[in-house]
């Protein structure tokens, strides 16, 4: 029958379909999707391109279809992001965690030791996202992480119990420093704080403007979050400690400015795959 919907049909279908809507990544978008509904991985799909869909598959594929096309990013819609090589849980709790942050995970591991203990503090955790991976990669470190959000610090905790971290990584939740104990001392402190203006939120794509407003808005010049994690981290950094930092990418000179001026030694910036001023660290 010429009119059943094959994983053929169907992918080739929804991908001009998001073109002409202009969702991004149109083929990537239809395949996630699809491999979320049919529950096989996407390239399970072109193994079995000729496999016609079931009434139920097709319906809850095309509920999907329109939530992302009514601007719902496509992590929330499968409920999974990948970070550092980890299935993240994700939903409108938190932020979705992006490519860039993995290399500010990078760069933060420079700081622990892979065989000695060390404590590590990430700031703004979200959906846990840096505080899970360093743990993951550093089976001695113990990780505290703060969010101010109750909901993303339940979510966080999924998290951490799901990739098996859950004993060296405590969420708290308190307004930044606020629940770090006031004699802790770290190694490391990380965070990607919410860095985006206020006034440019409205002209951020329908996706991004469905994540958390609390995770993105940085206040009038976008540096407020920034600020207070650098005047935190200056009091609870073990001597020779580092703070990393993601940034918004005009922010570099700023940044380091506040580095400077918080006593910071070694402030510097560097950039993203993009080019893009990025990290910042002191
Ligand atoms: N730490 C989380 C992340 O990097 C959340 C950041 C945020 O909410 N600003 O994805």
């Amino acid at each position: 029958m010429s009119d059943t919907w094959t994983i053929r049909k169907v992918l080739t279908w929804t991908t001009q379909h998001f073109e002409k809507r202009e969702v991004d990544a149109p083929r990537l978008t239809a395949e996630v999707l699809l491999s979320h509904v049919l529950k096989m991985s996407r390239v399970r799909l072109y193994v079995d391109l000729d496999r016609p869909l079931s009434k139920e598959e097709l319906g809850s594929y095309r509920a999907l279809i329109e939530r992302r096309m009514a601007g719902e990013p496509t992590q929330y819609l499968t409920g999974v992001k990948e970070f550092y090589n980890r299935p993240f849980k994700v939903d409108a709790r938190v932020l979705i965690p992006r490519p860039e942050t993995e290399l500010l995970v990078e760069a933060a591991l420079r700081a622990l030791p892979k065989d000695a203990p060390s404590q590590a503090l990430d700031v703004c955790t979200g959906s846990g996202c840096i505080a899970i991976s360093l743990a993951a990669e550093r089976p001695q470190a113990s990780v505290l992480a703060v969010d101010v959000s109750p909901d993303a610090c339940a979510l966080a905790r999924e998290n951490a119990e799901a990739l098996g971290v859950a004993a060296r990584v405590s969420i708290l939740q308190g307004n930044l420093f606020e629940p770090v104990p006031a004699d802790a001392r770290f190694a490391l402190v990380v965070s990607n704080p919410p860095y985006i203006a206020s006034g440019e939120i409205p002209e951020l794509s329908a996706e991004v403007r469905r994540e958390p407003h609390l995770a993105l808005d940085g206040g009038a010049d976008g540096l407020a979050l920034i600020r207070r994690v650098i005047e935190g981290a200056r009091r609870c950094l073990q001597a020779g400690g580092l703070l990393a930092m993601e940034i918004g990418e005009t922010q570099g000179e700023a940044v380091r400015e506040l580095l400077q001026a918080a006593g910071f030694m070694d402030a510097r910036v560097e950039k993203d795959l993009e080019r893009r001023d990025r990290l910042a660290f002191g």
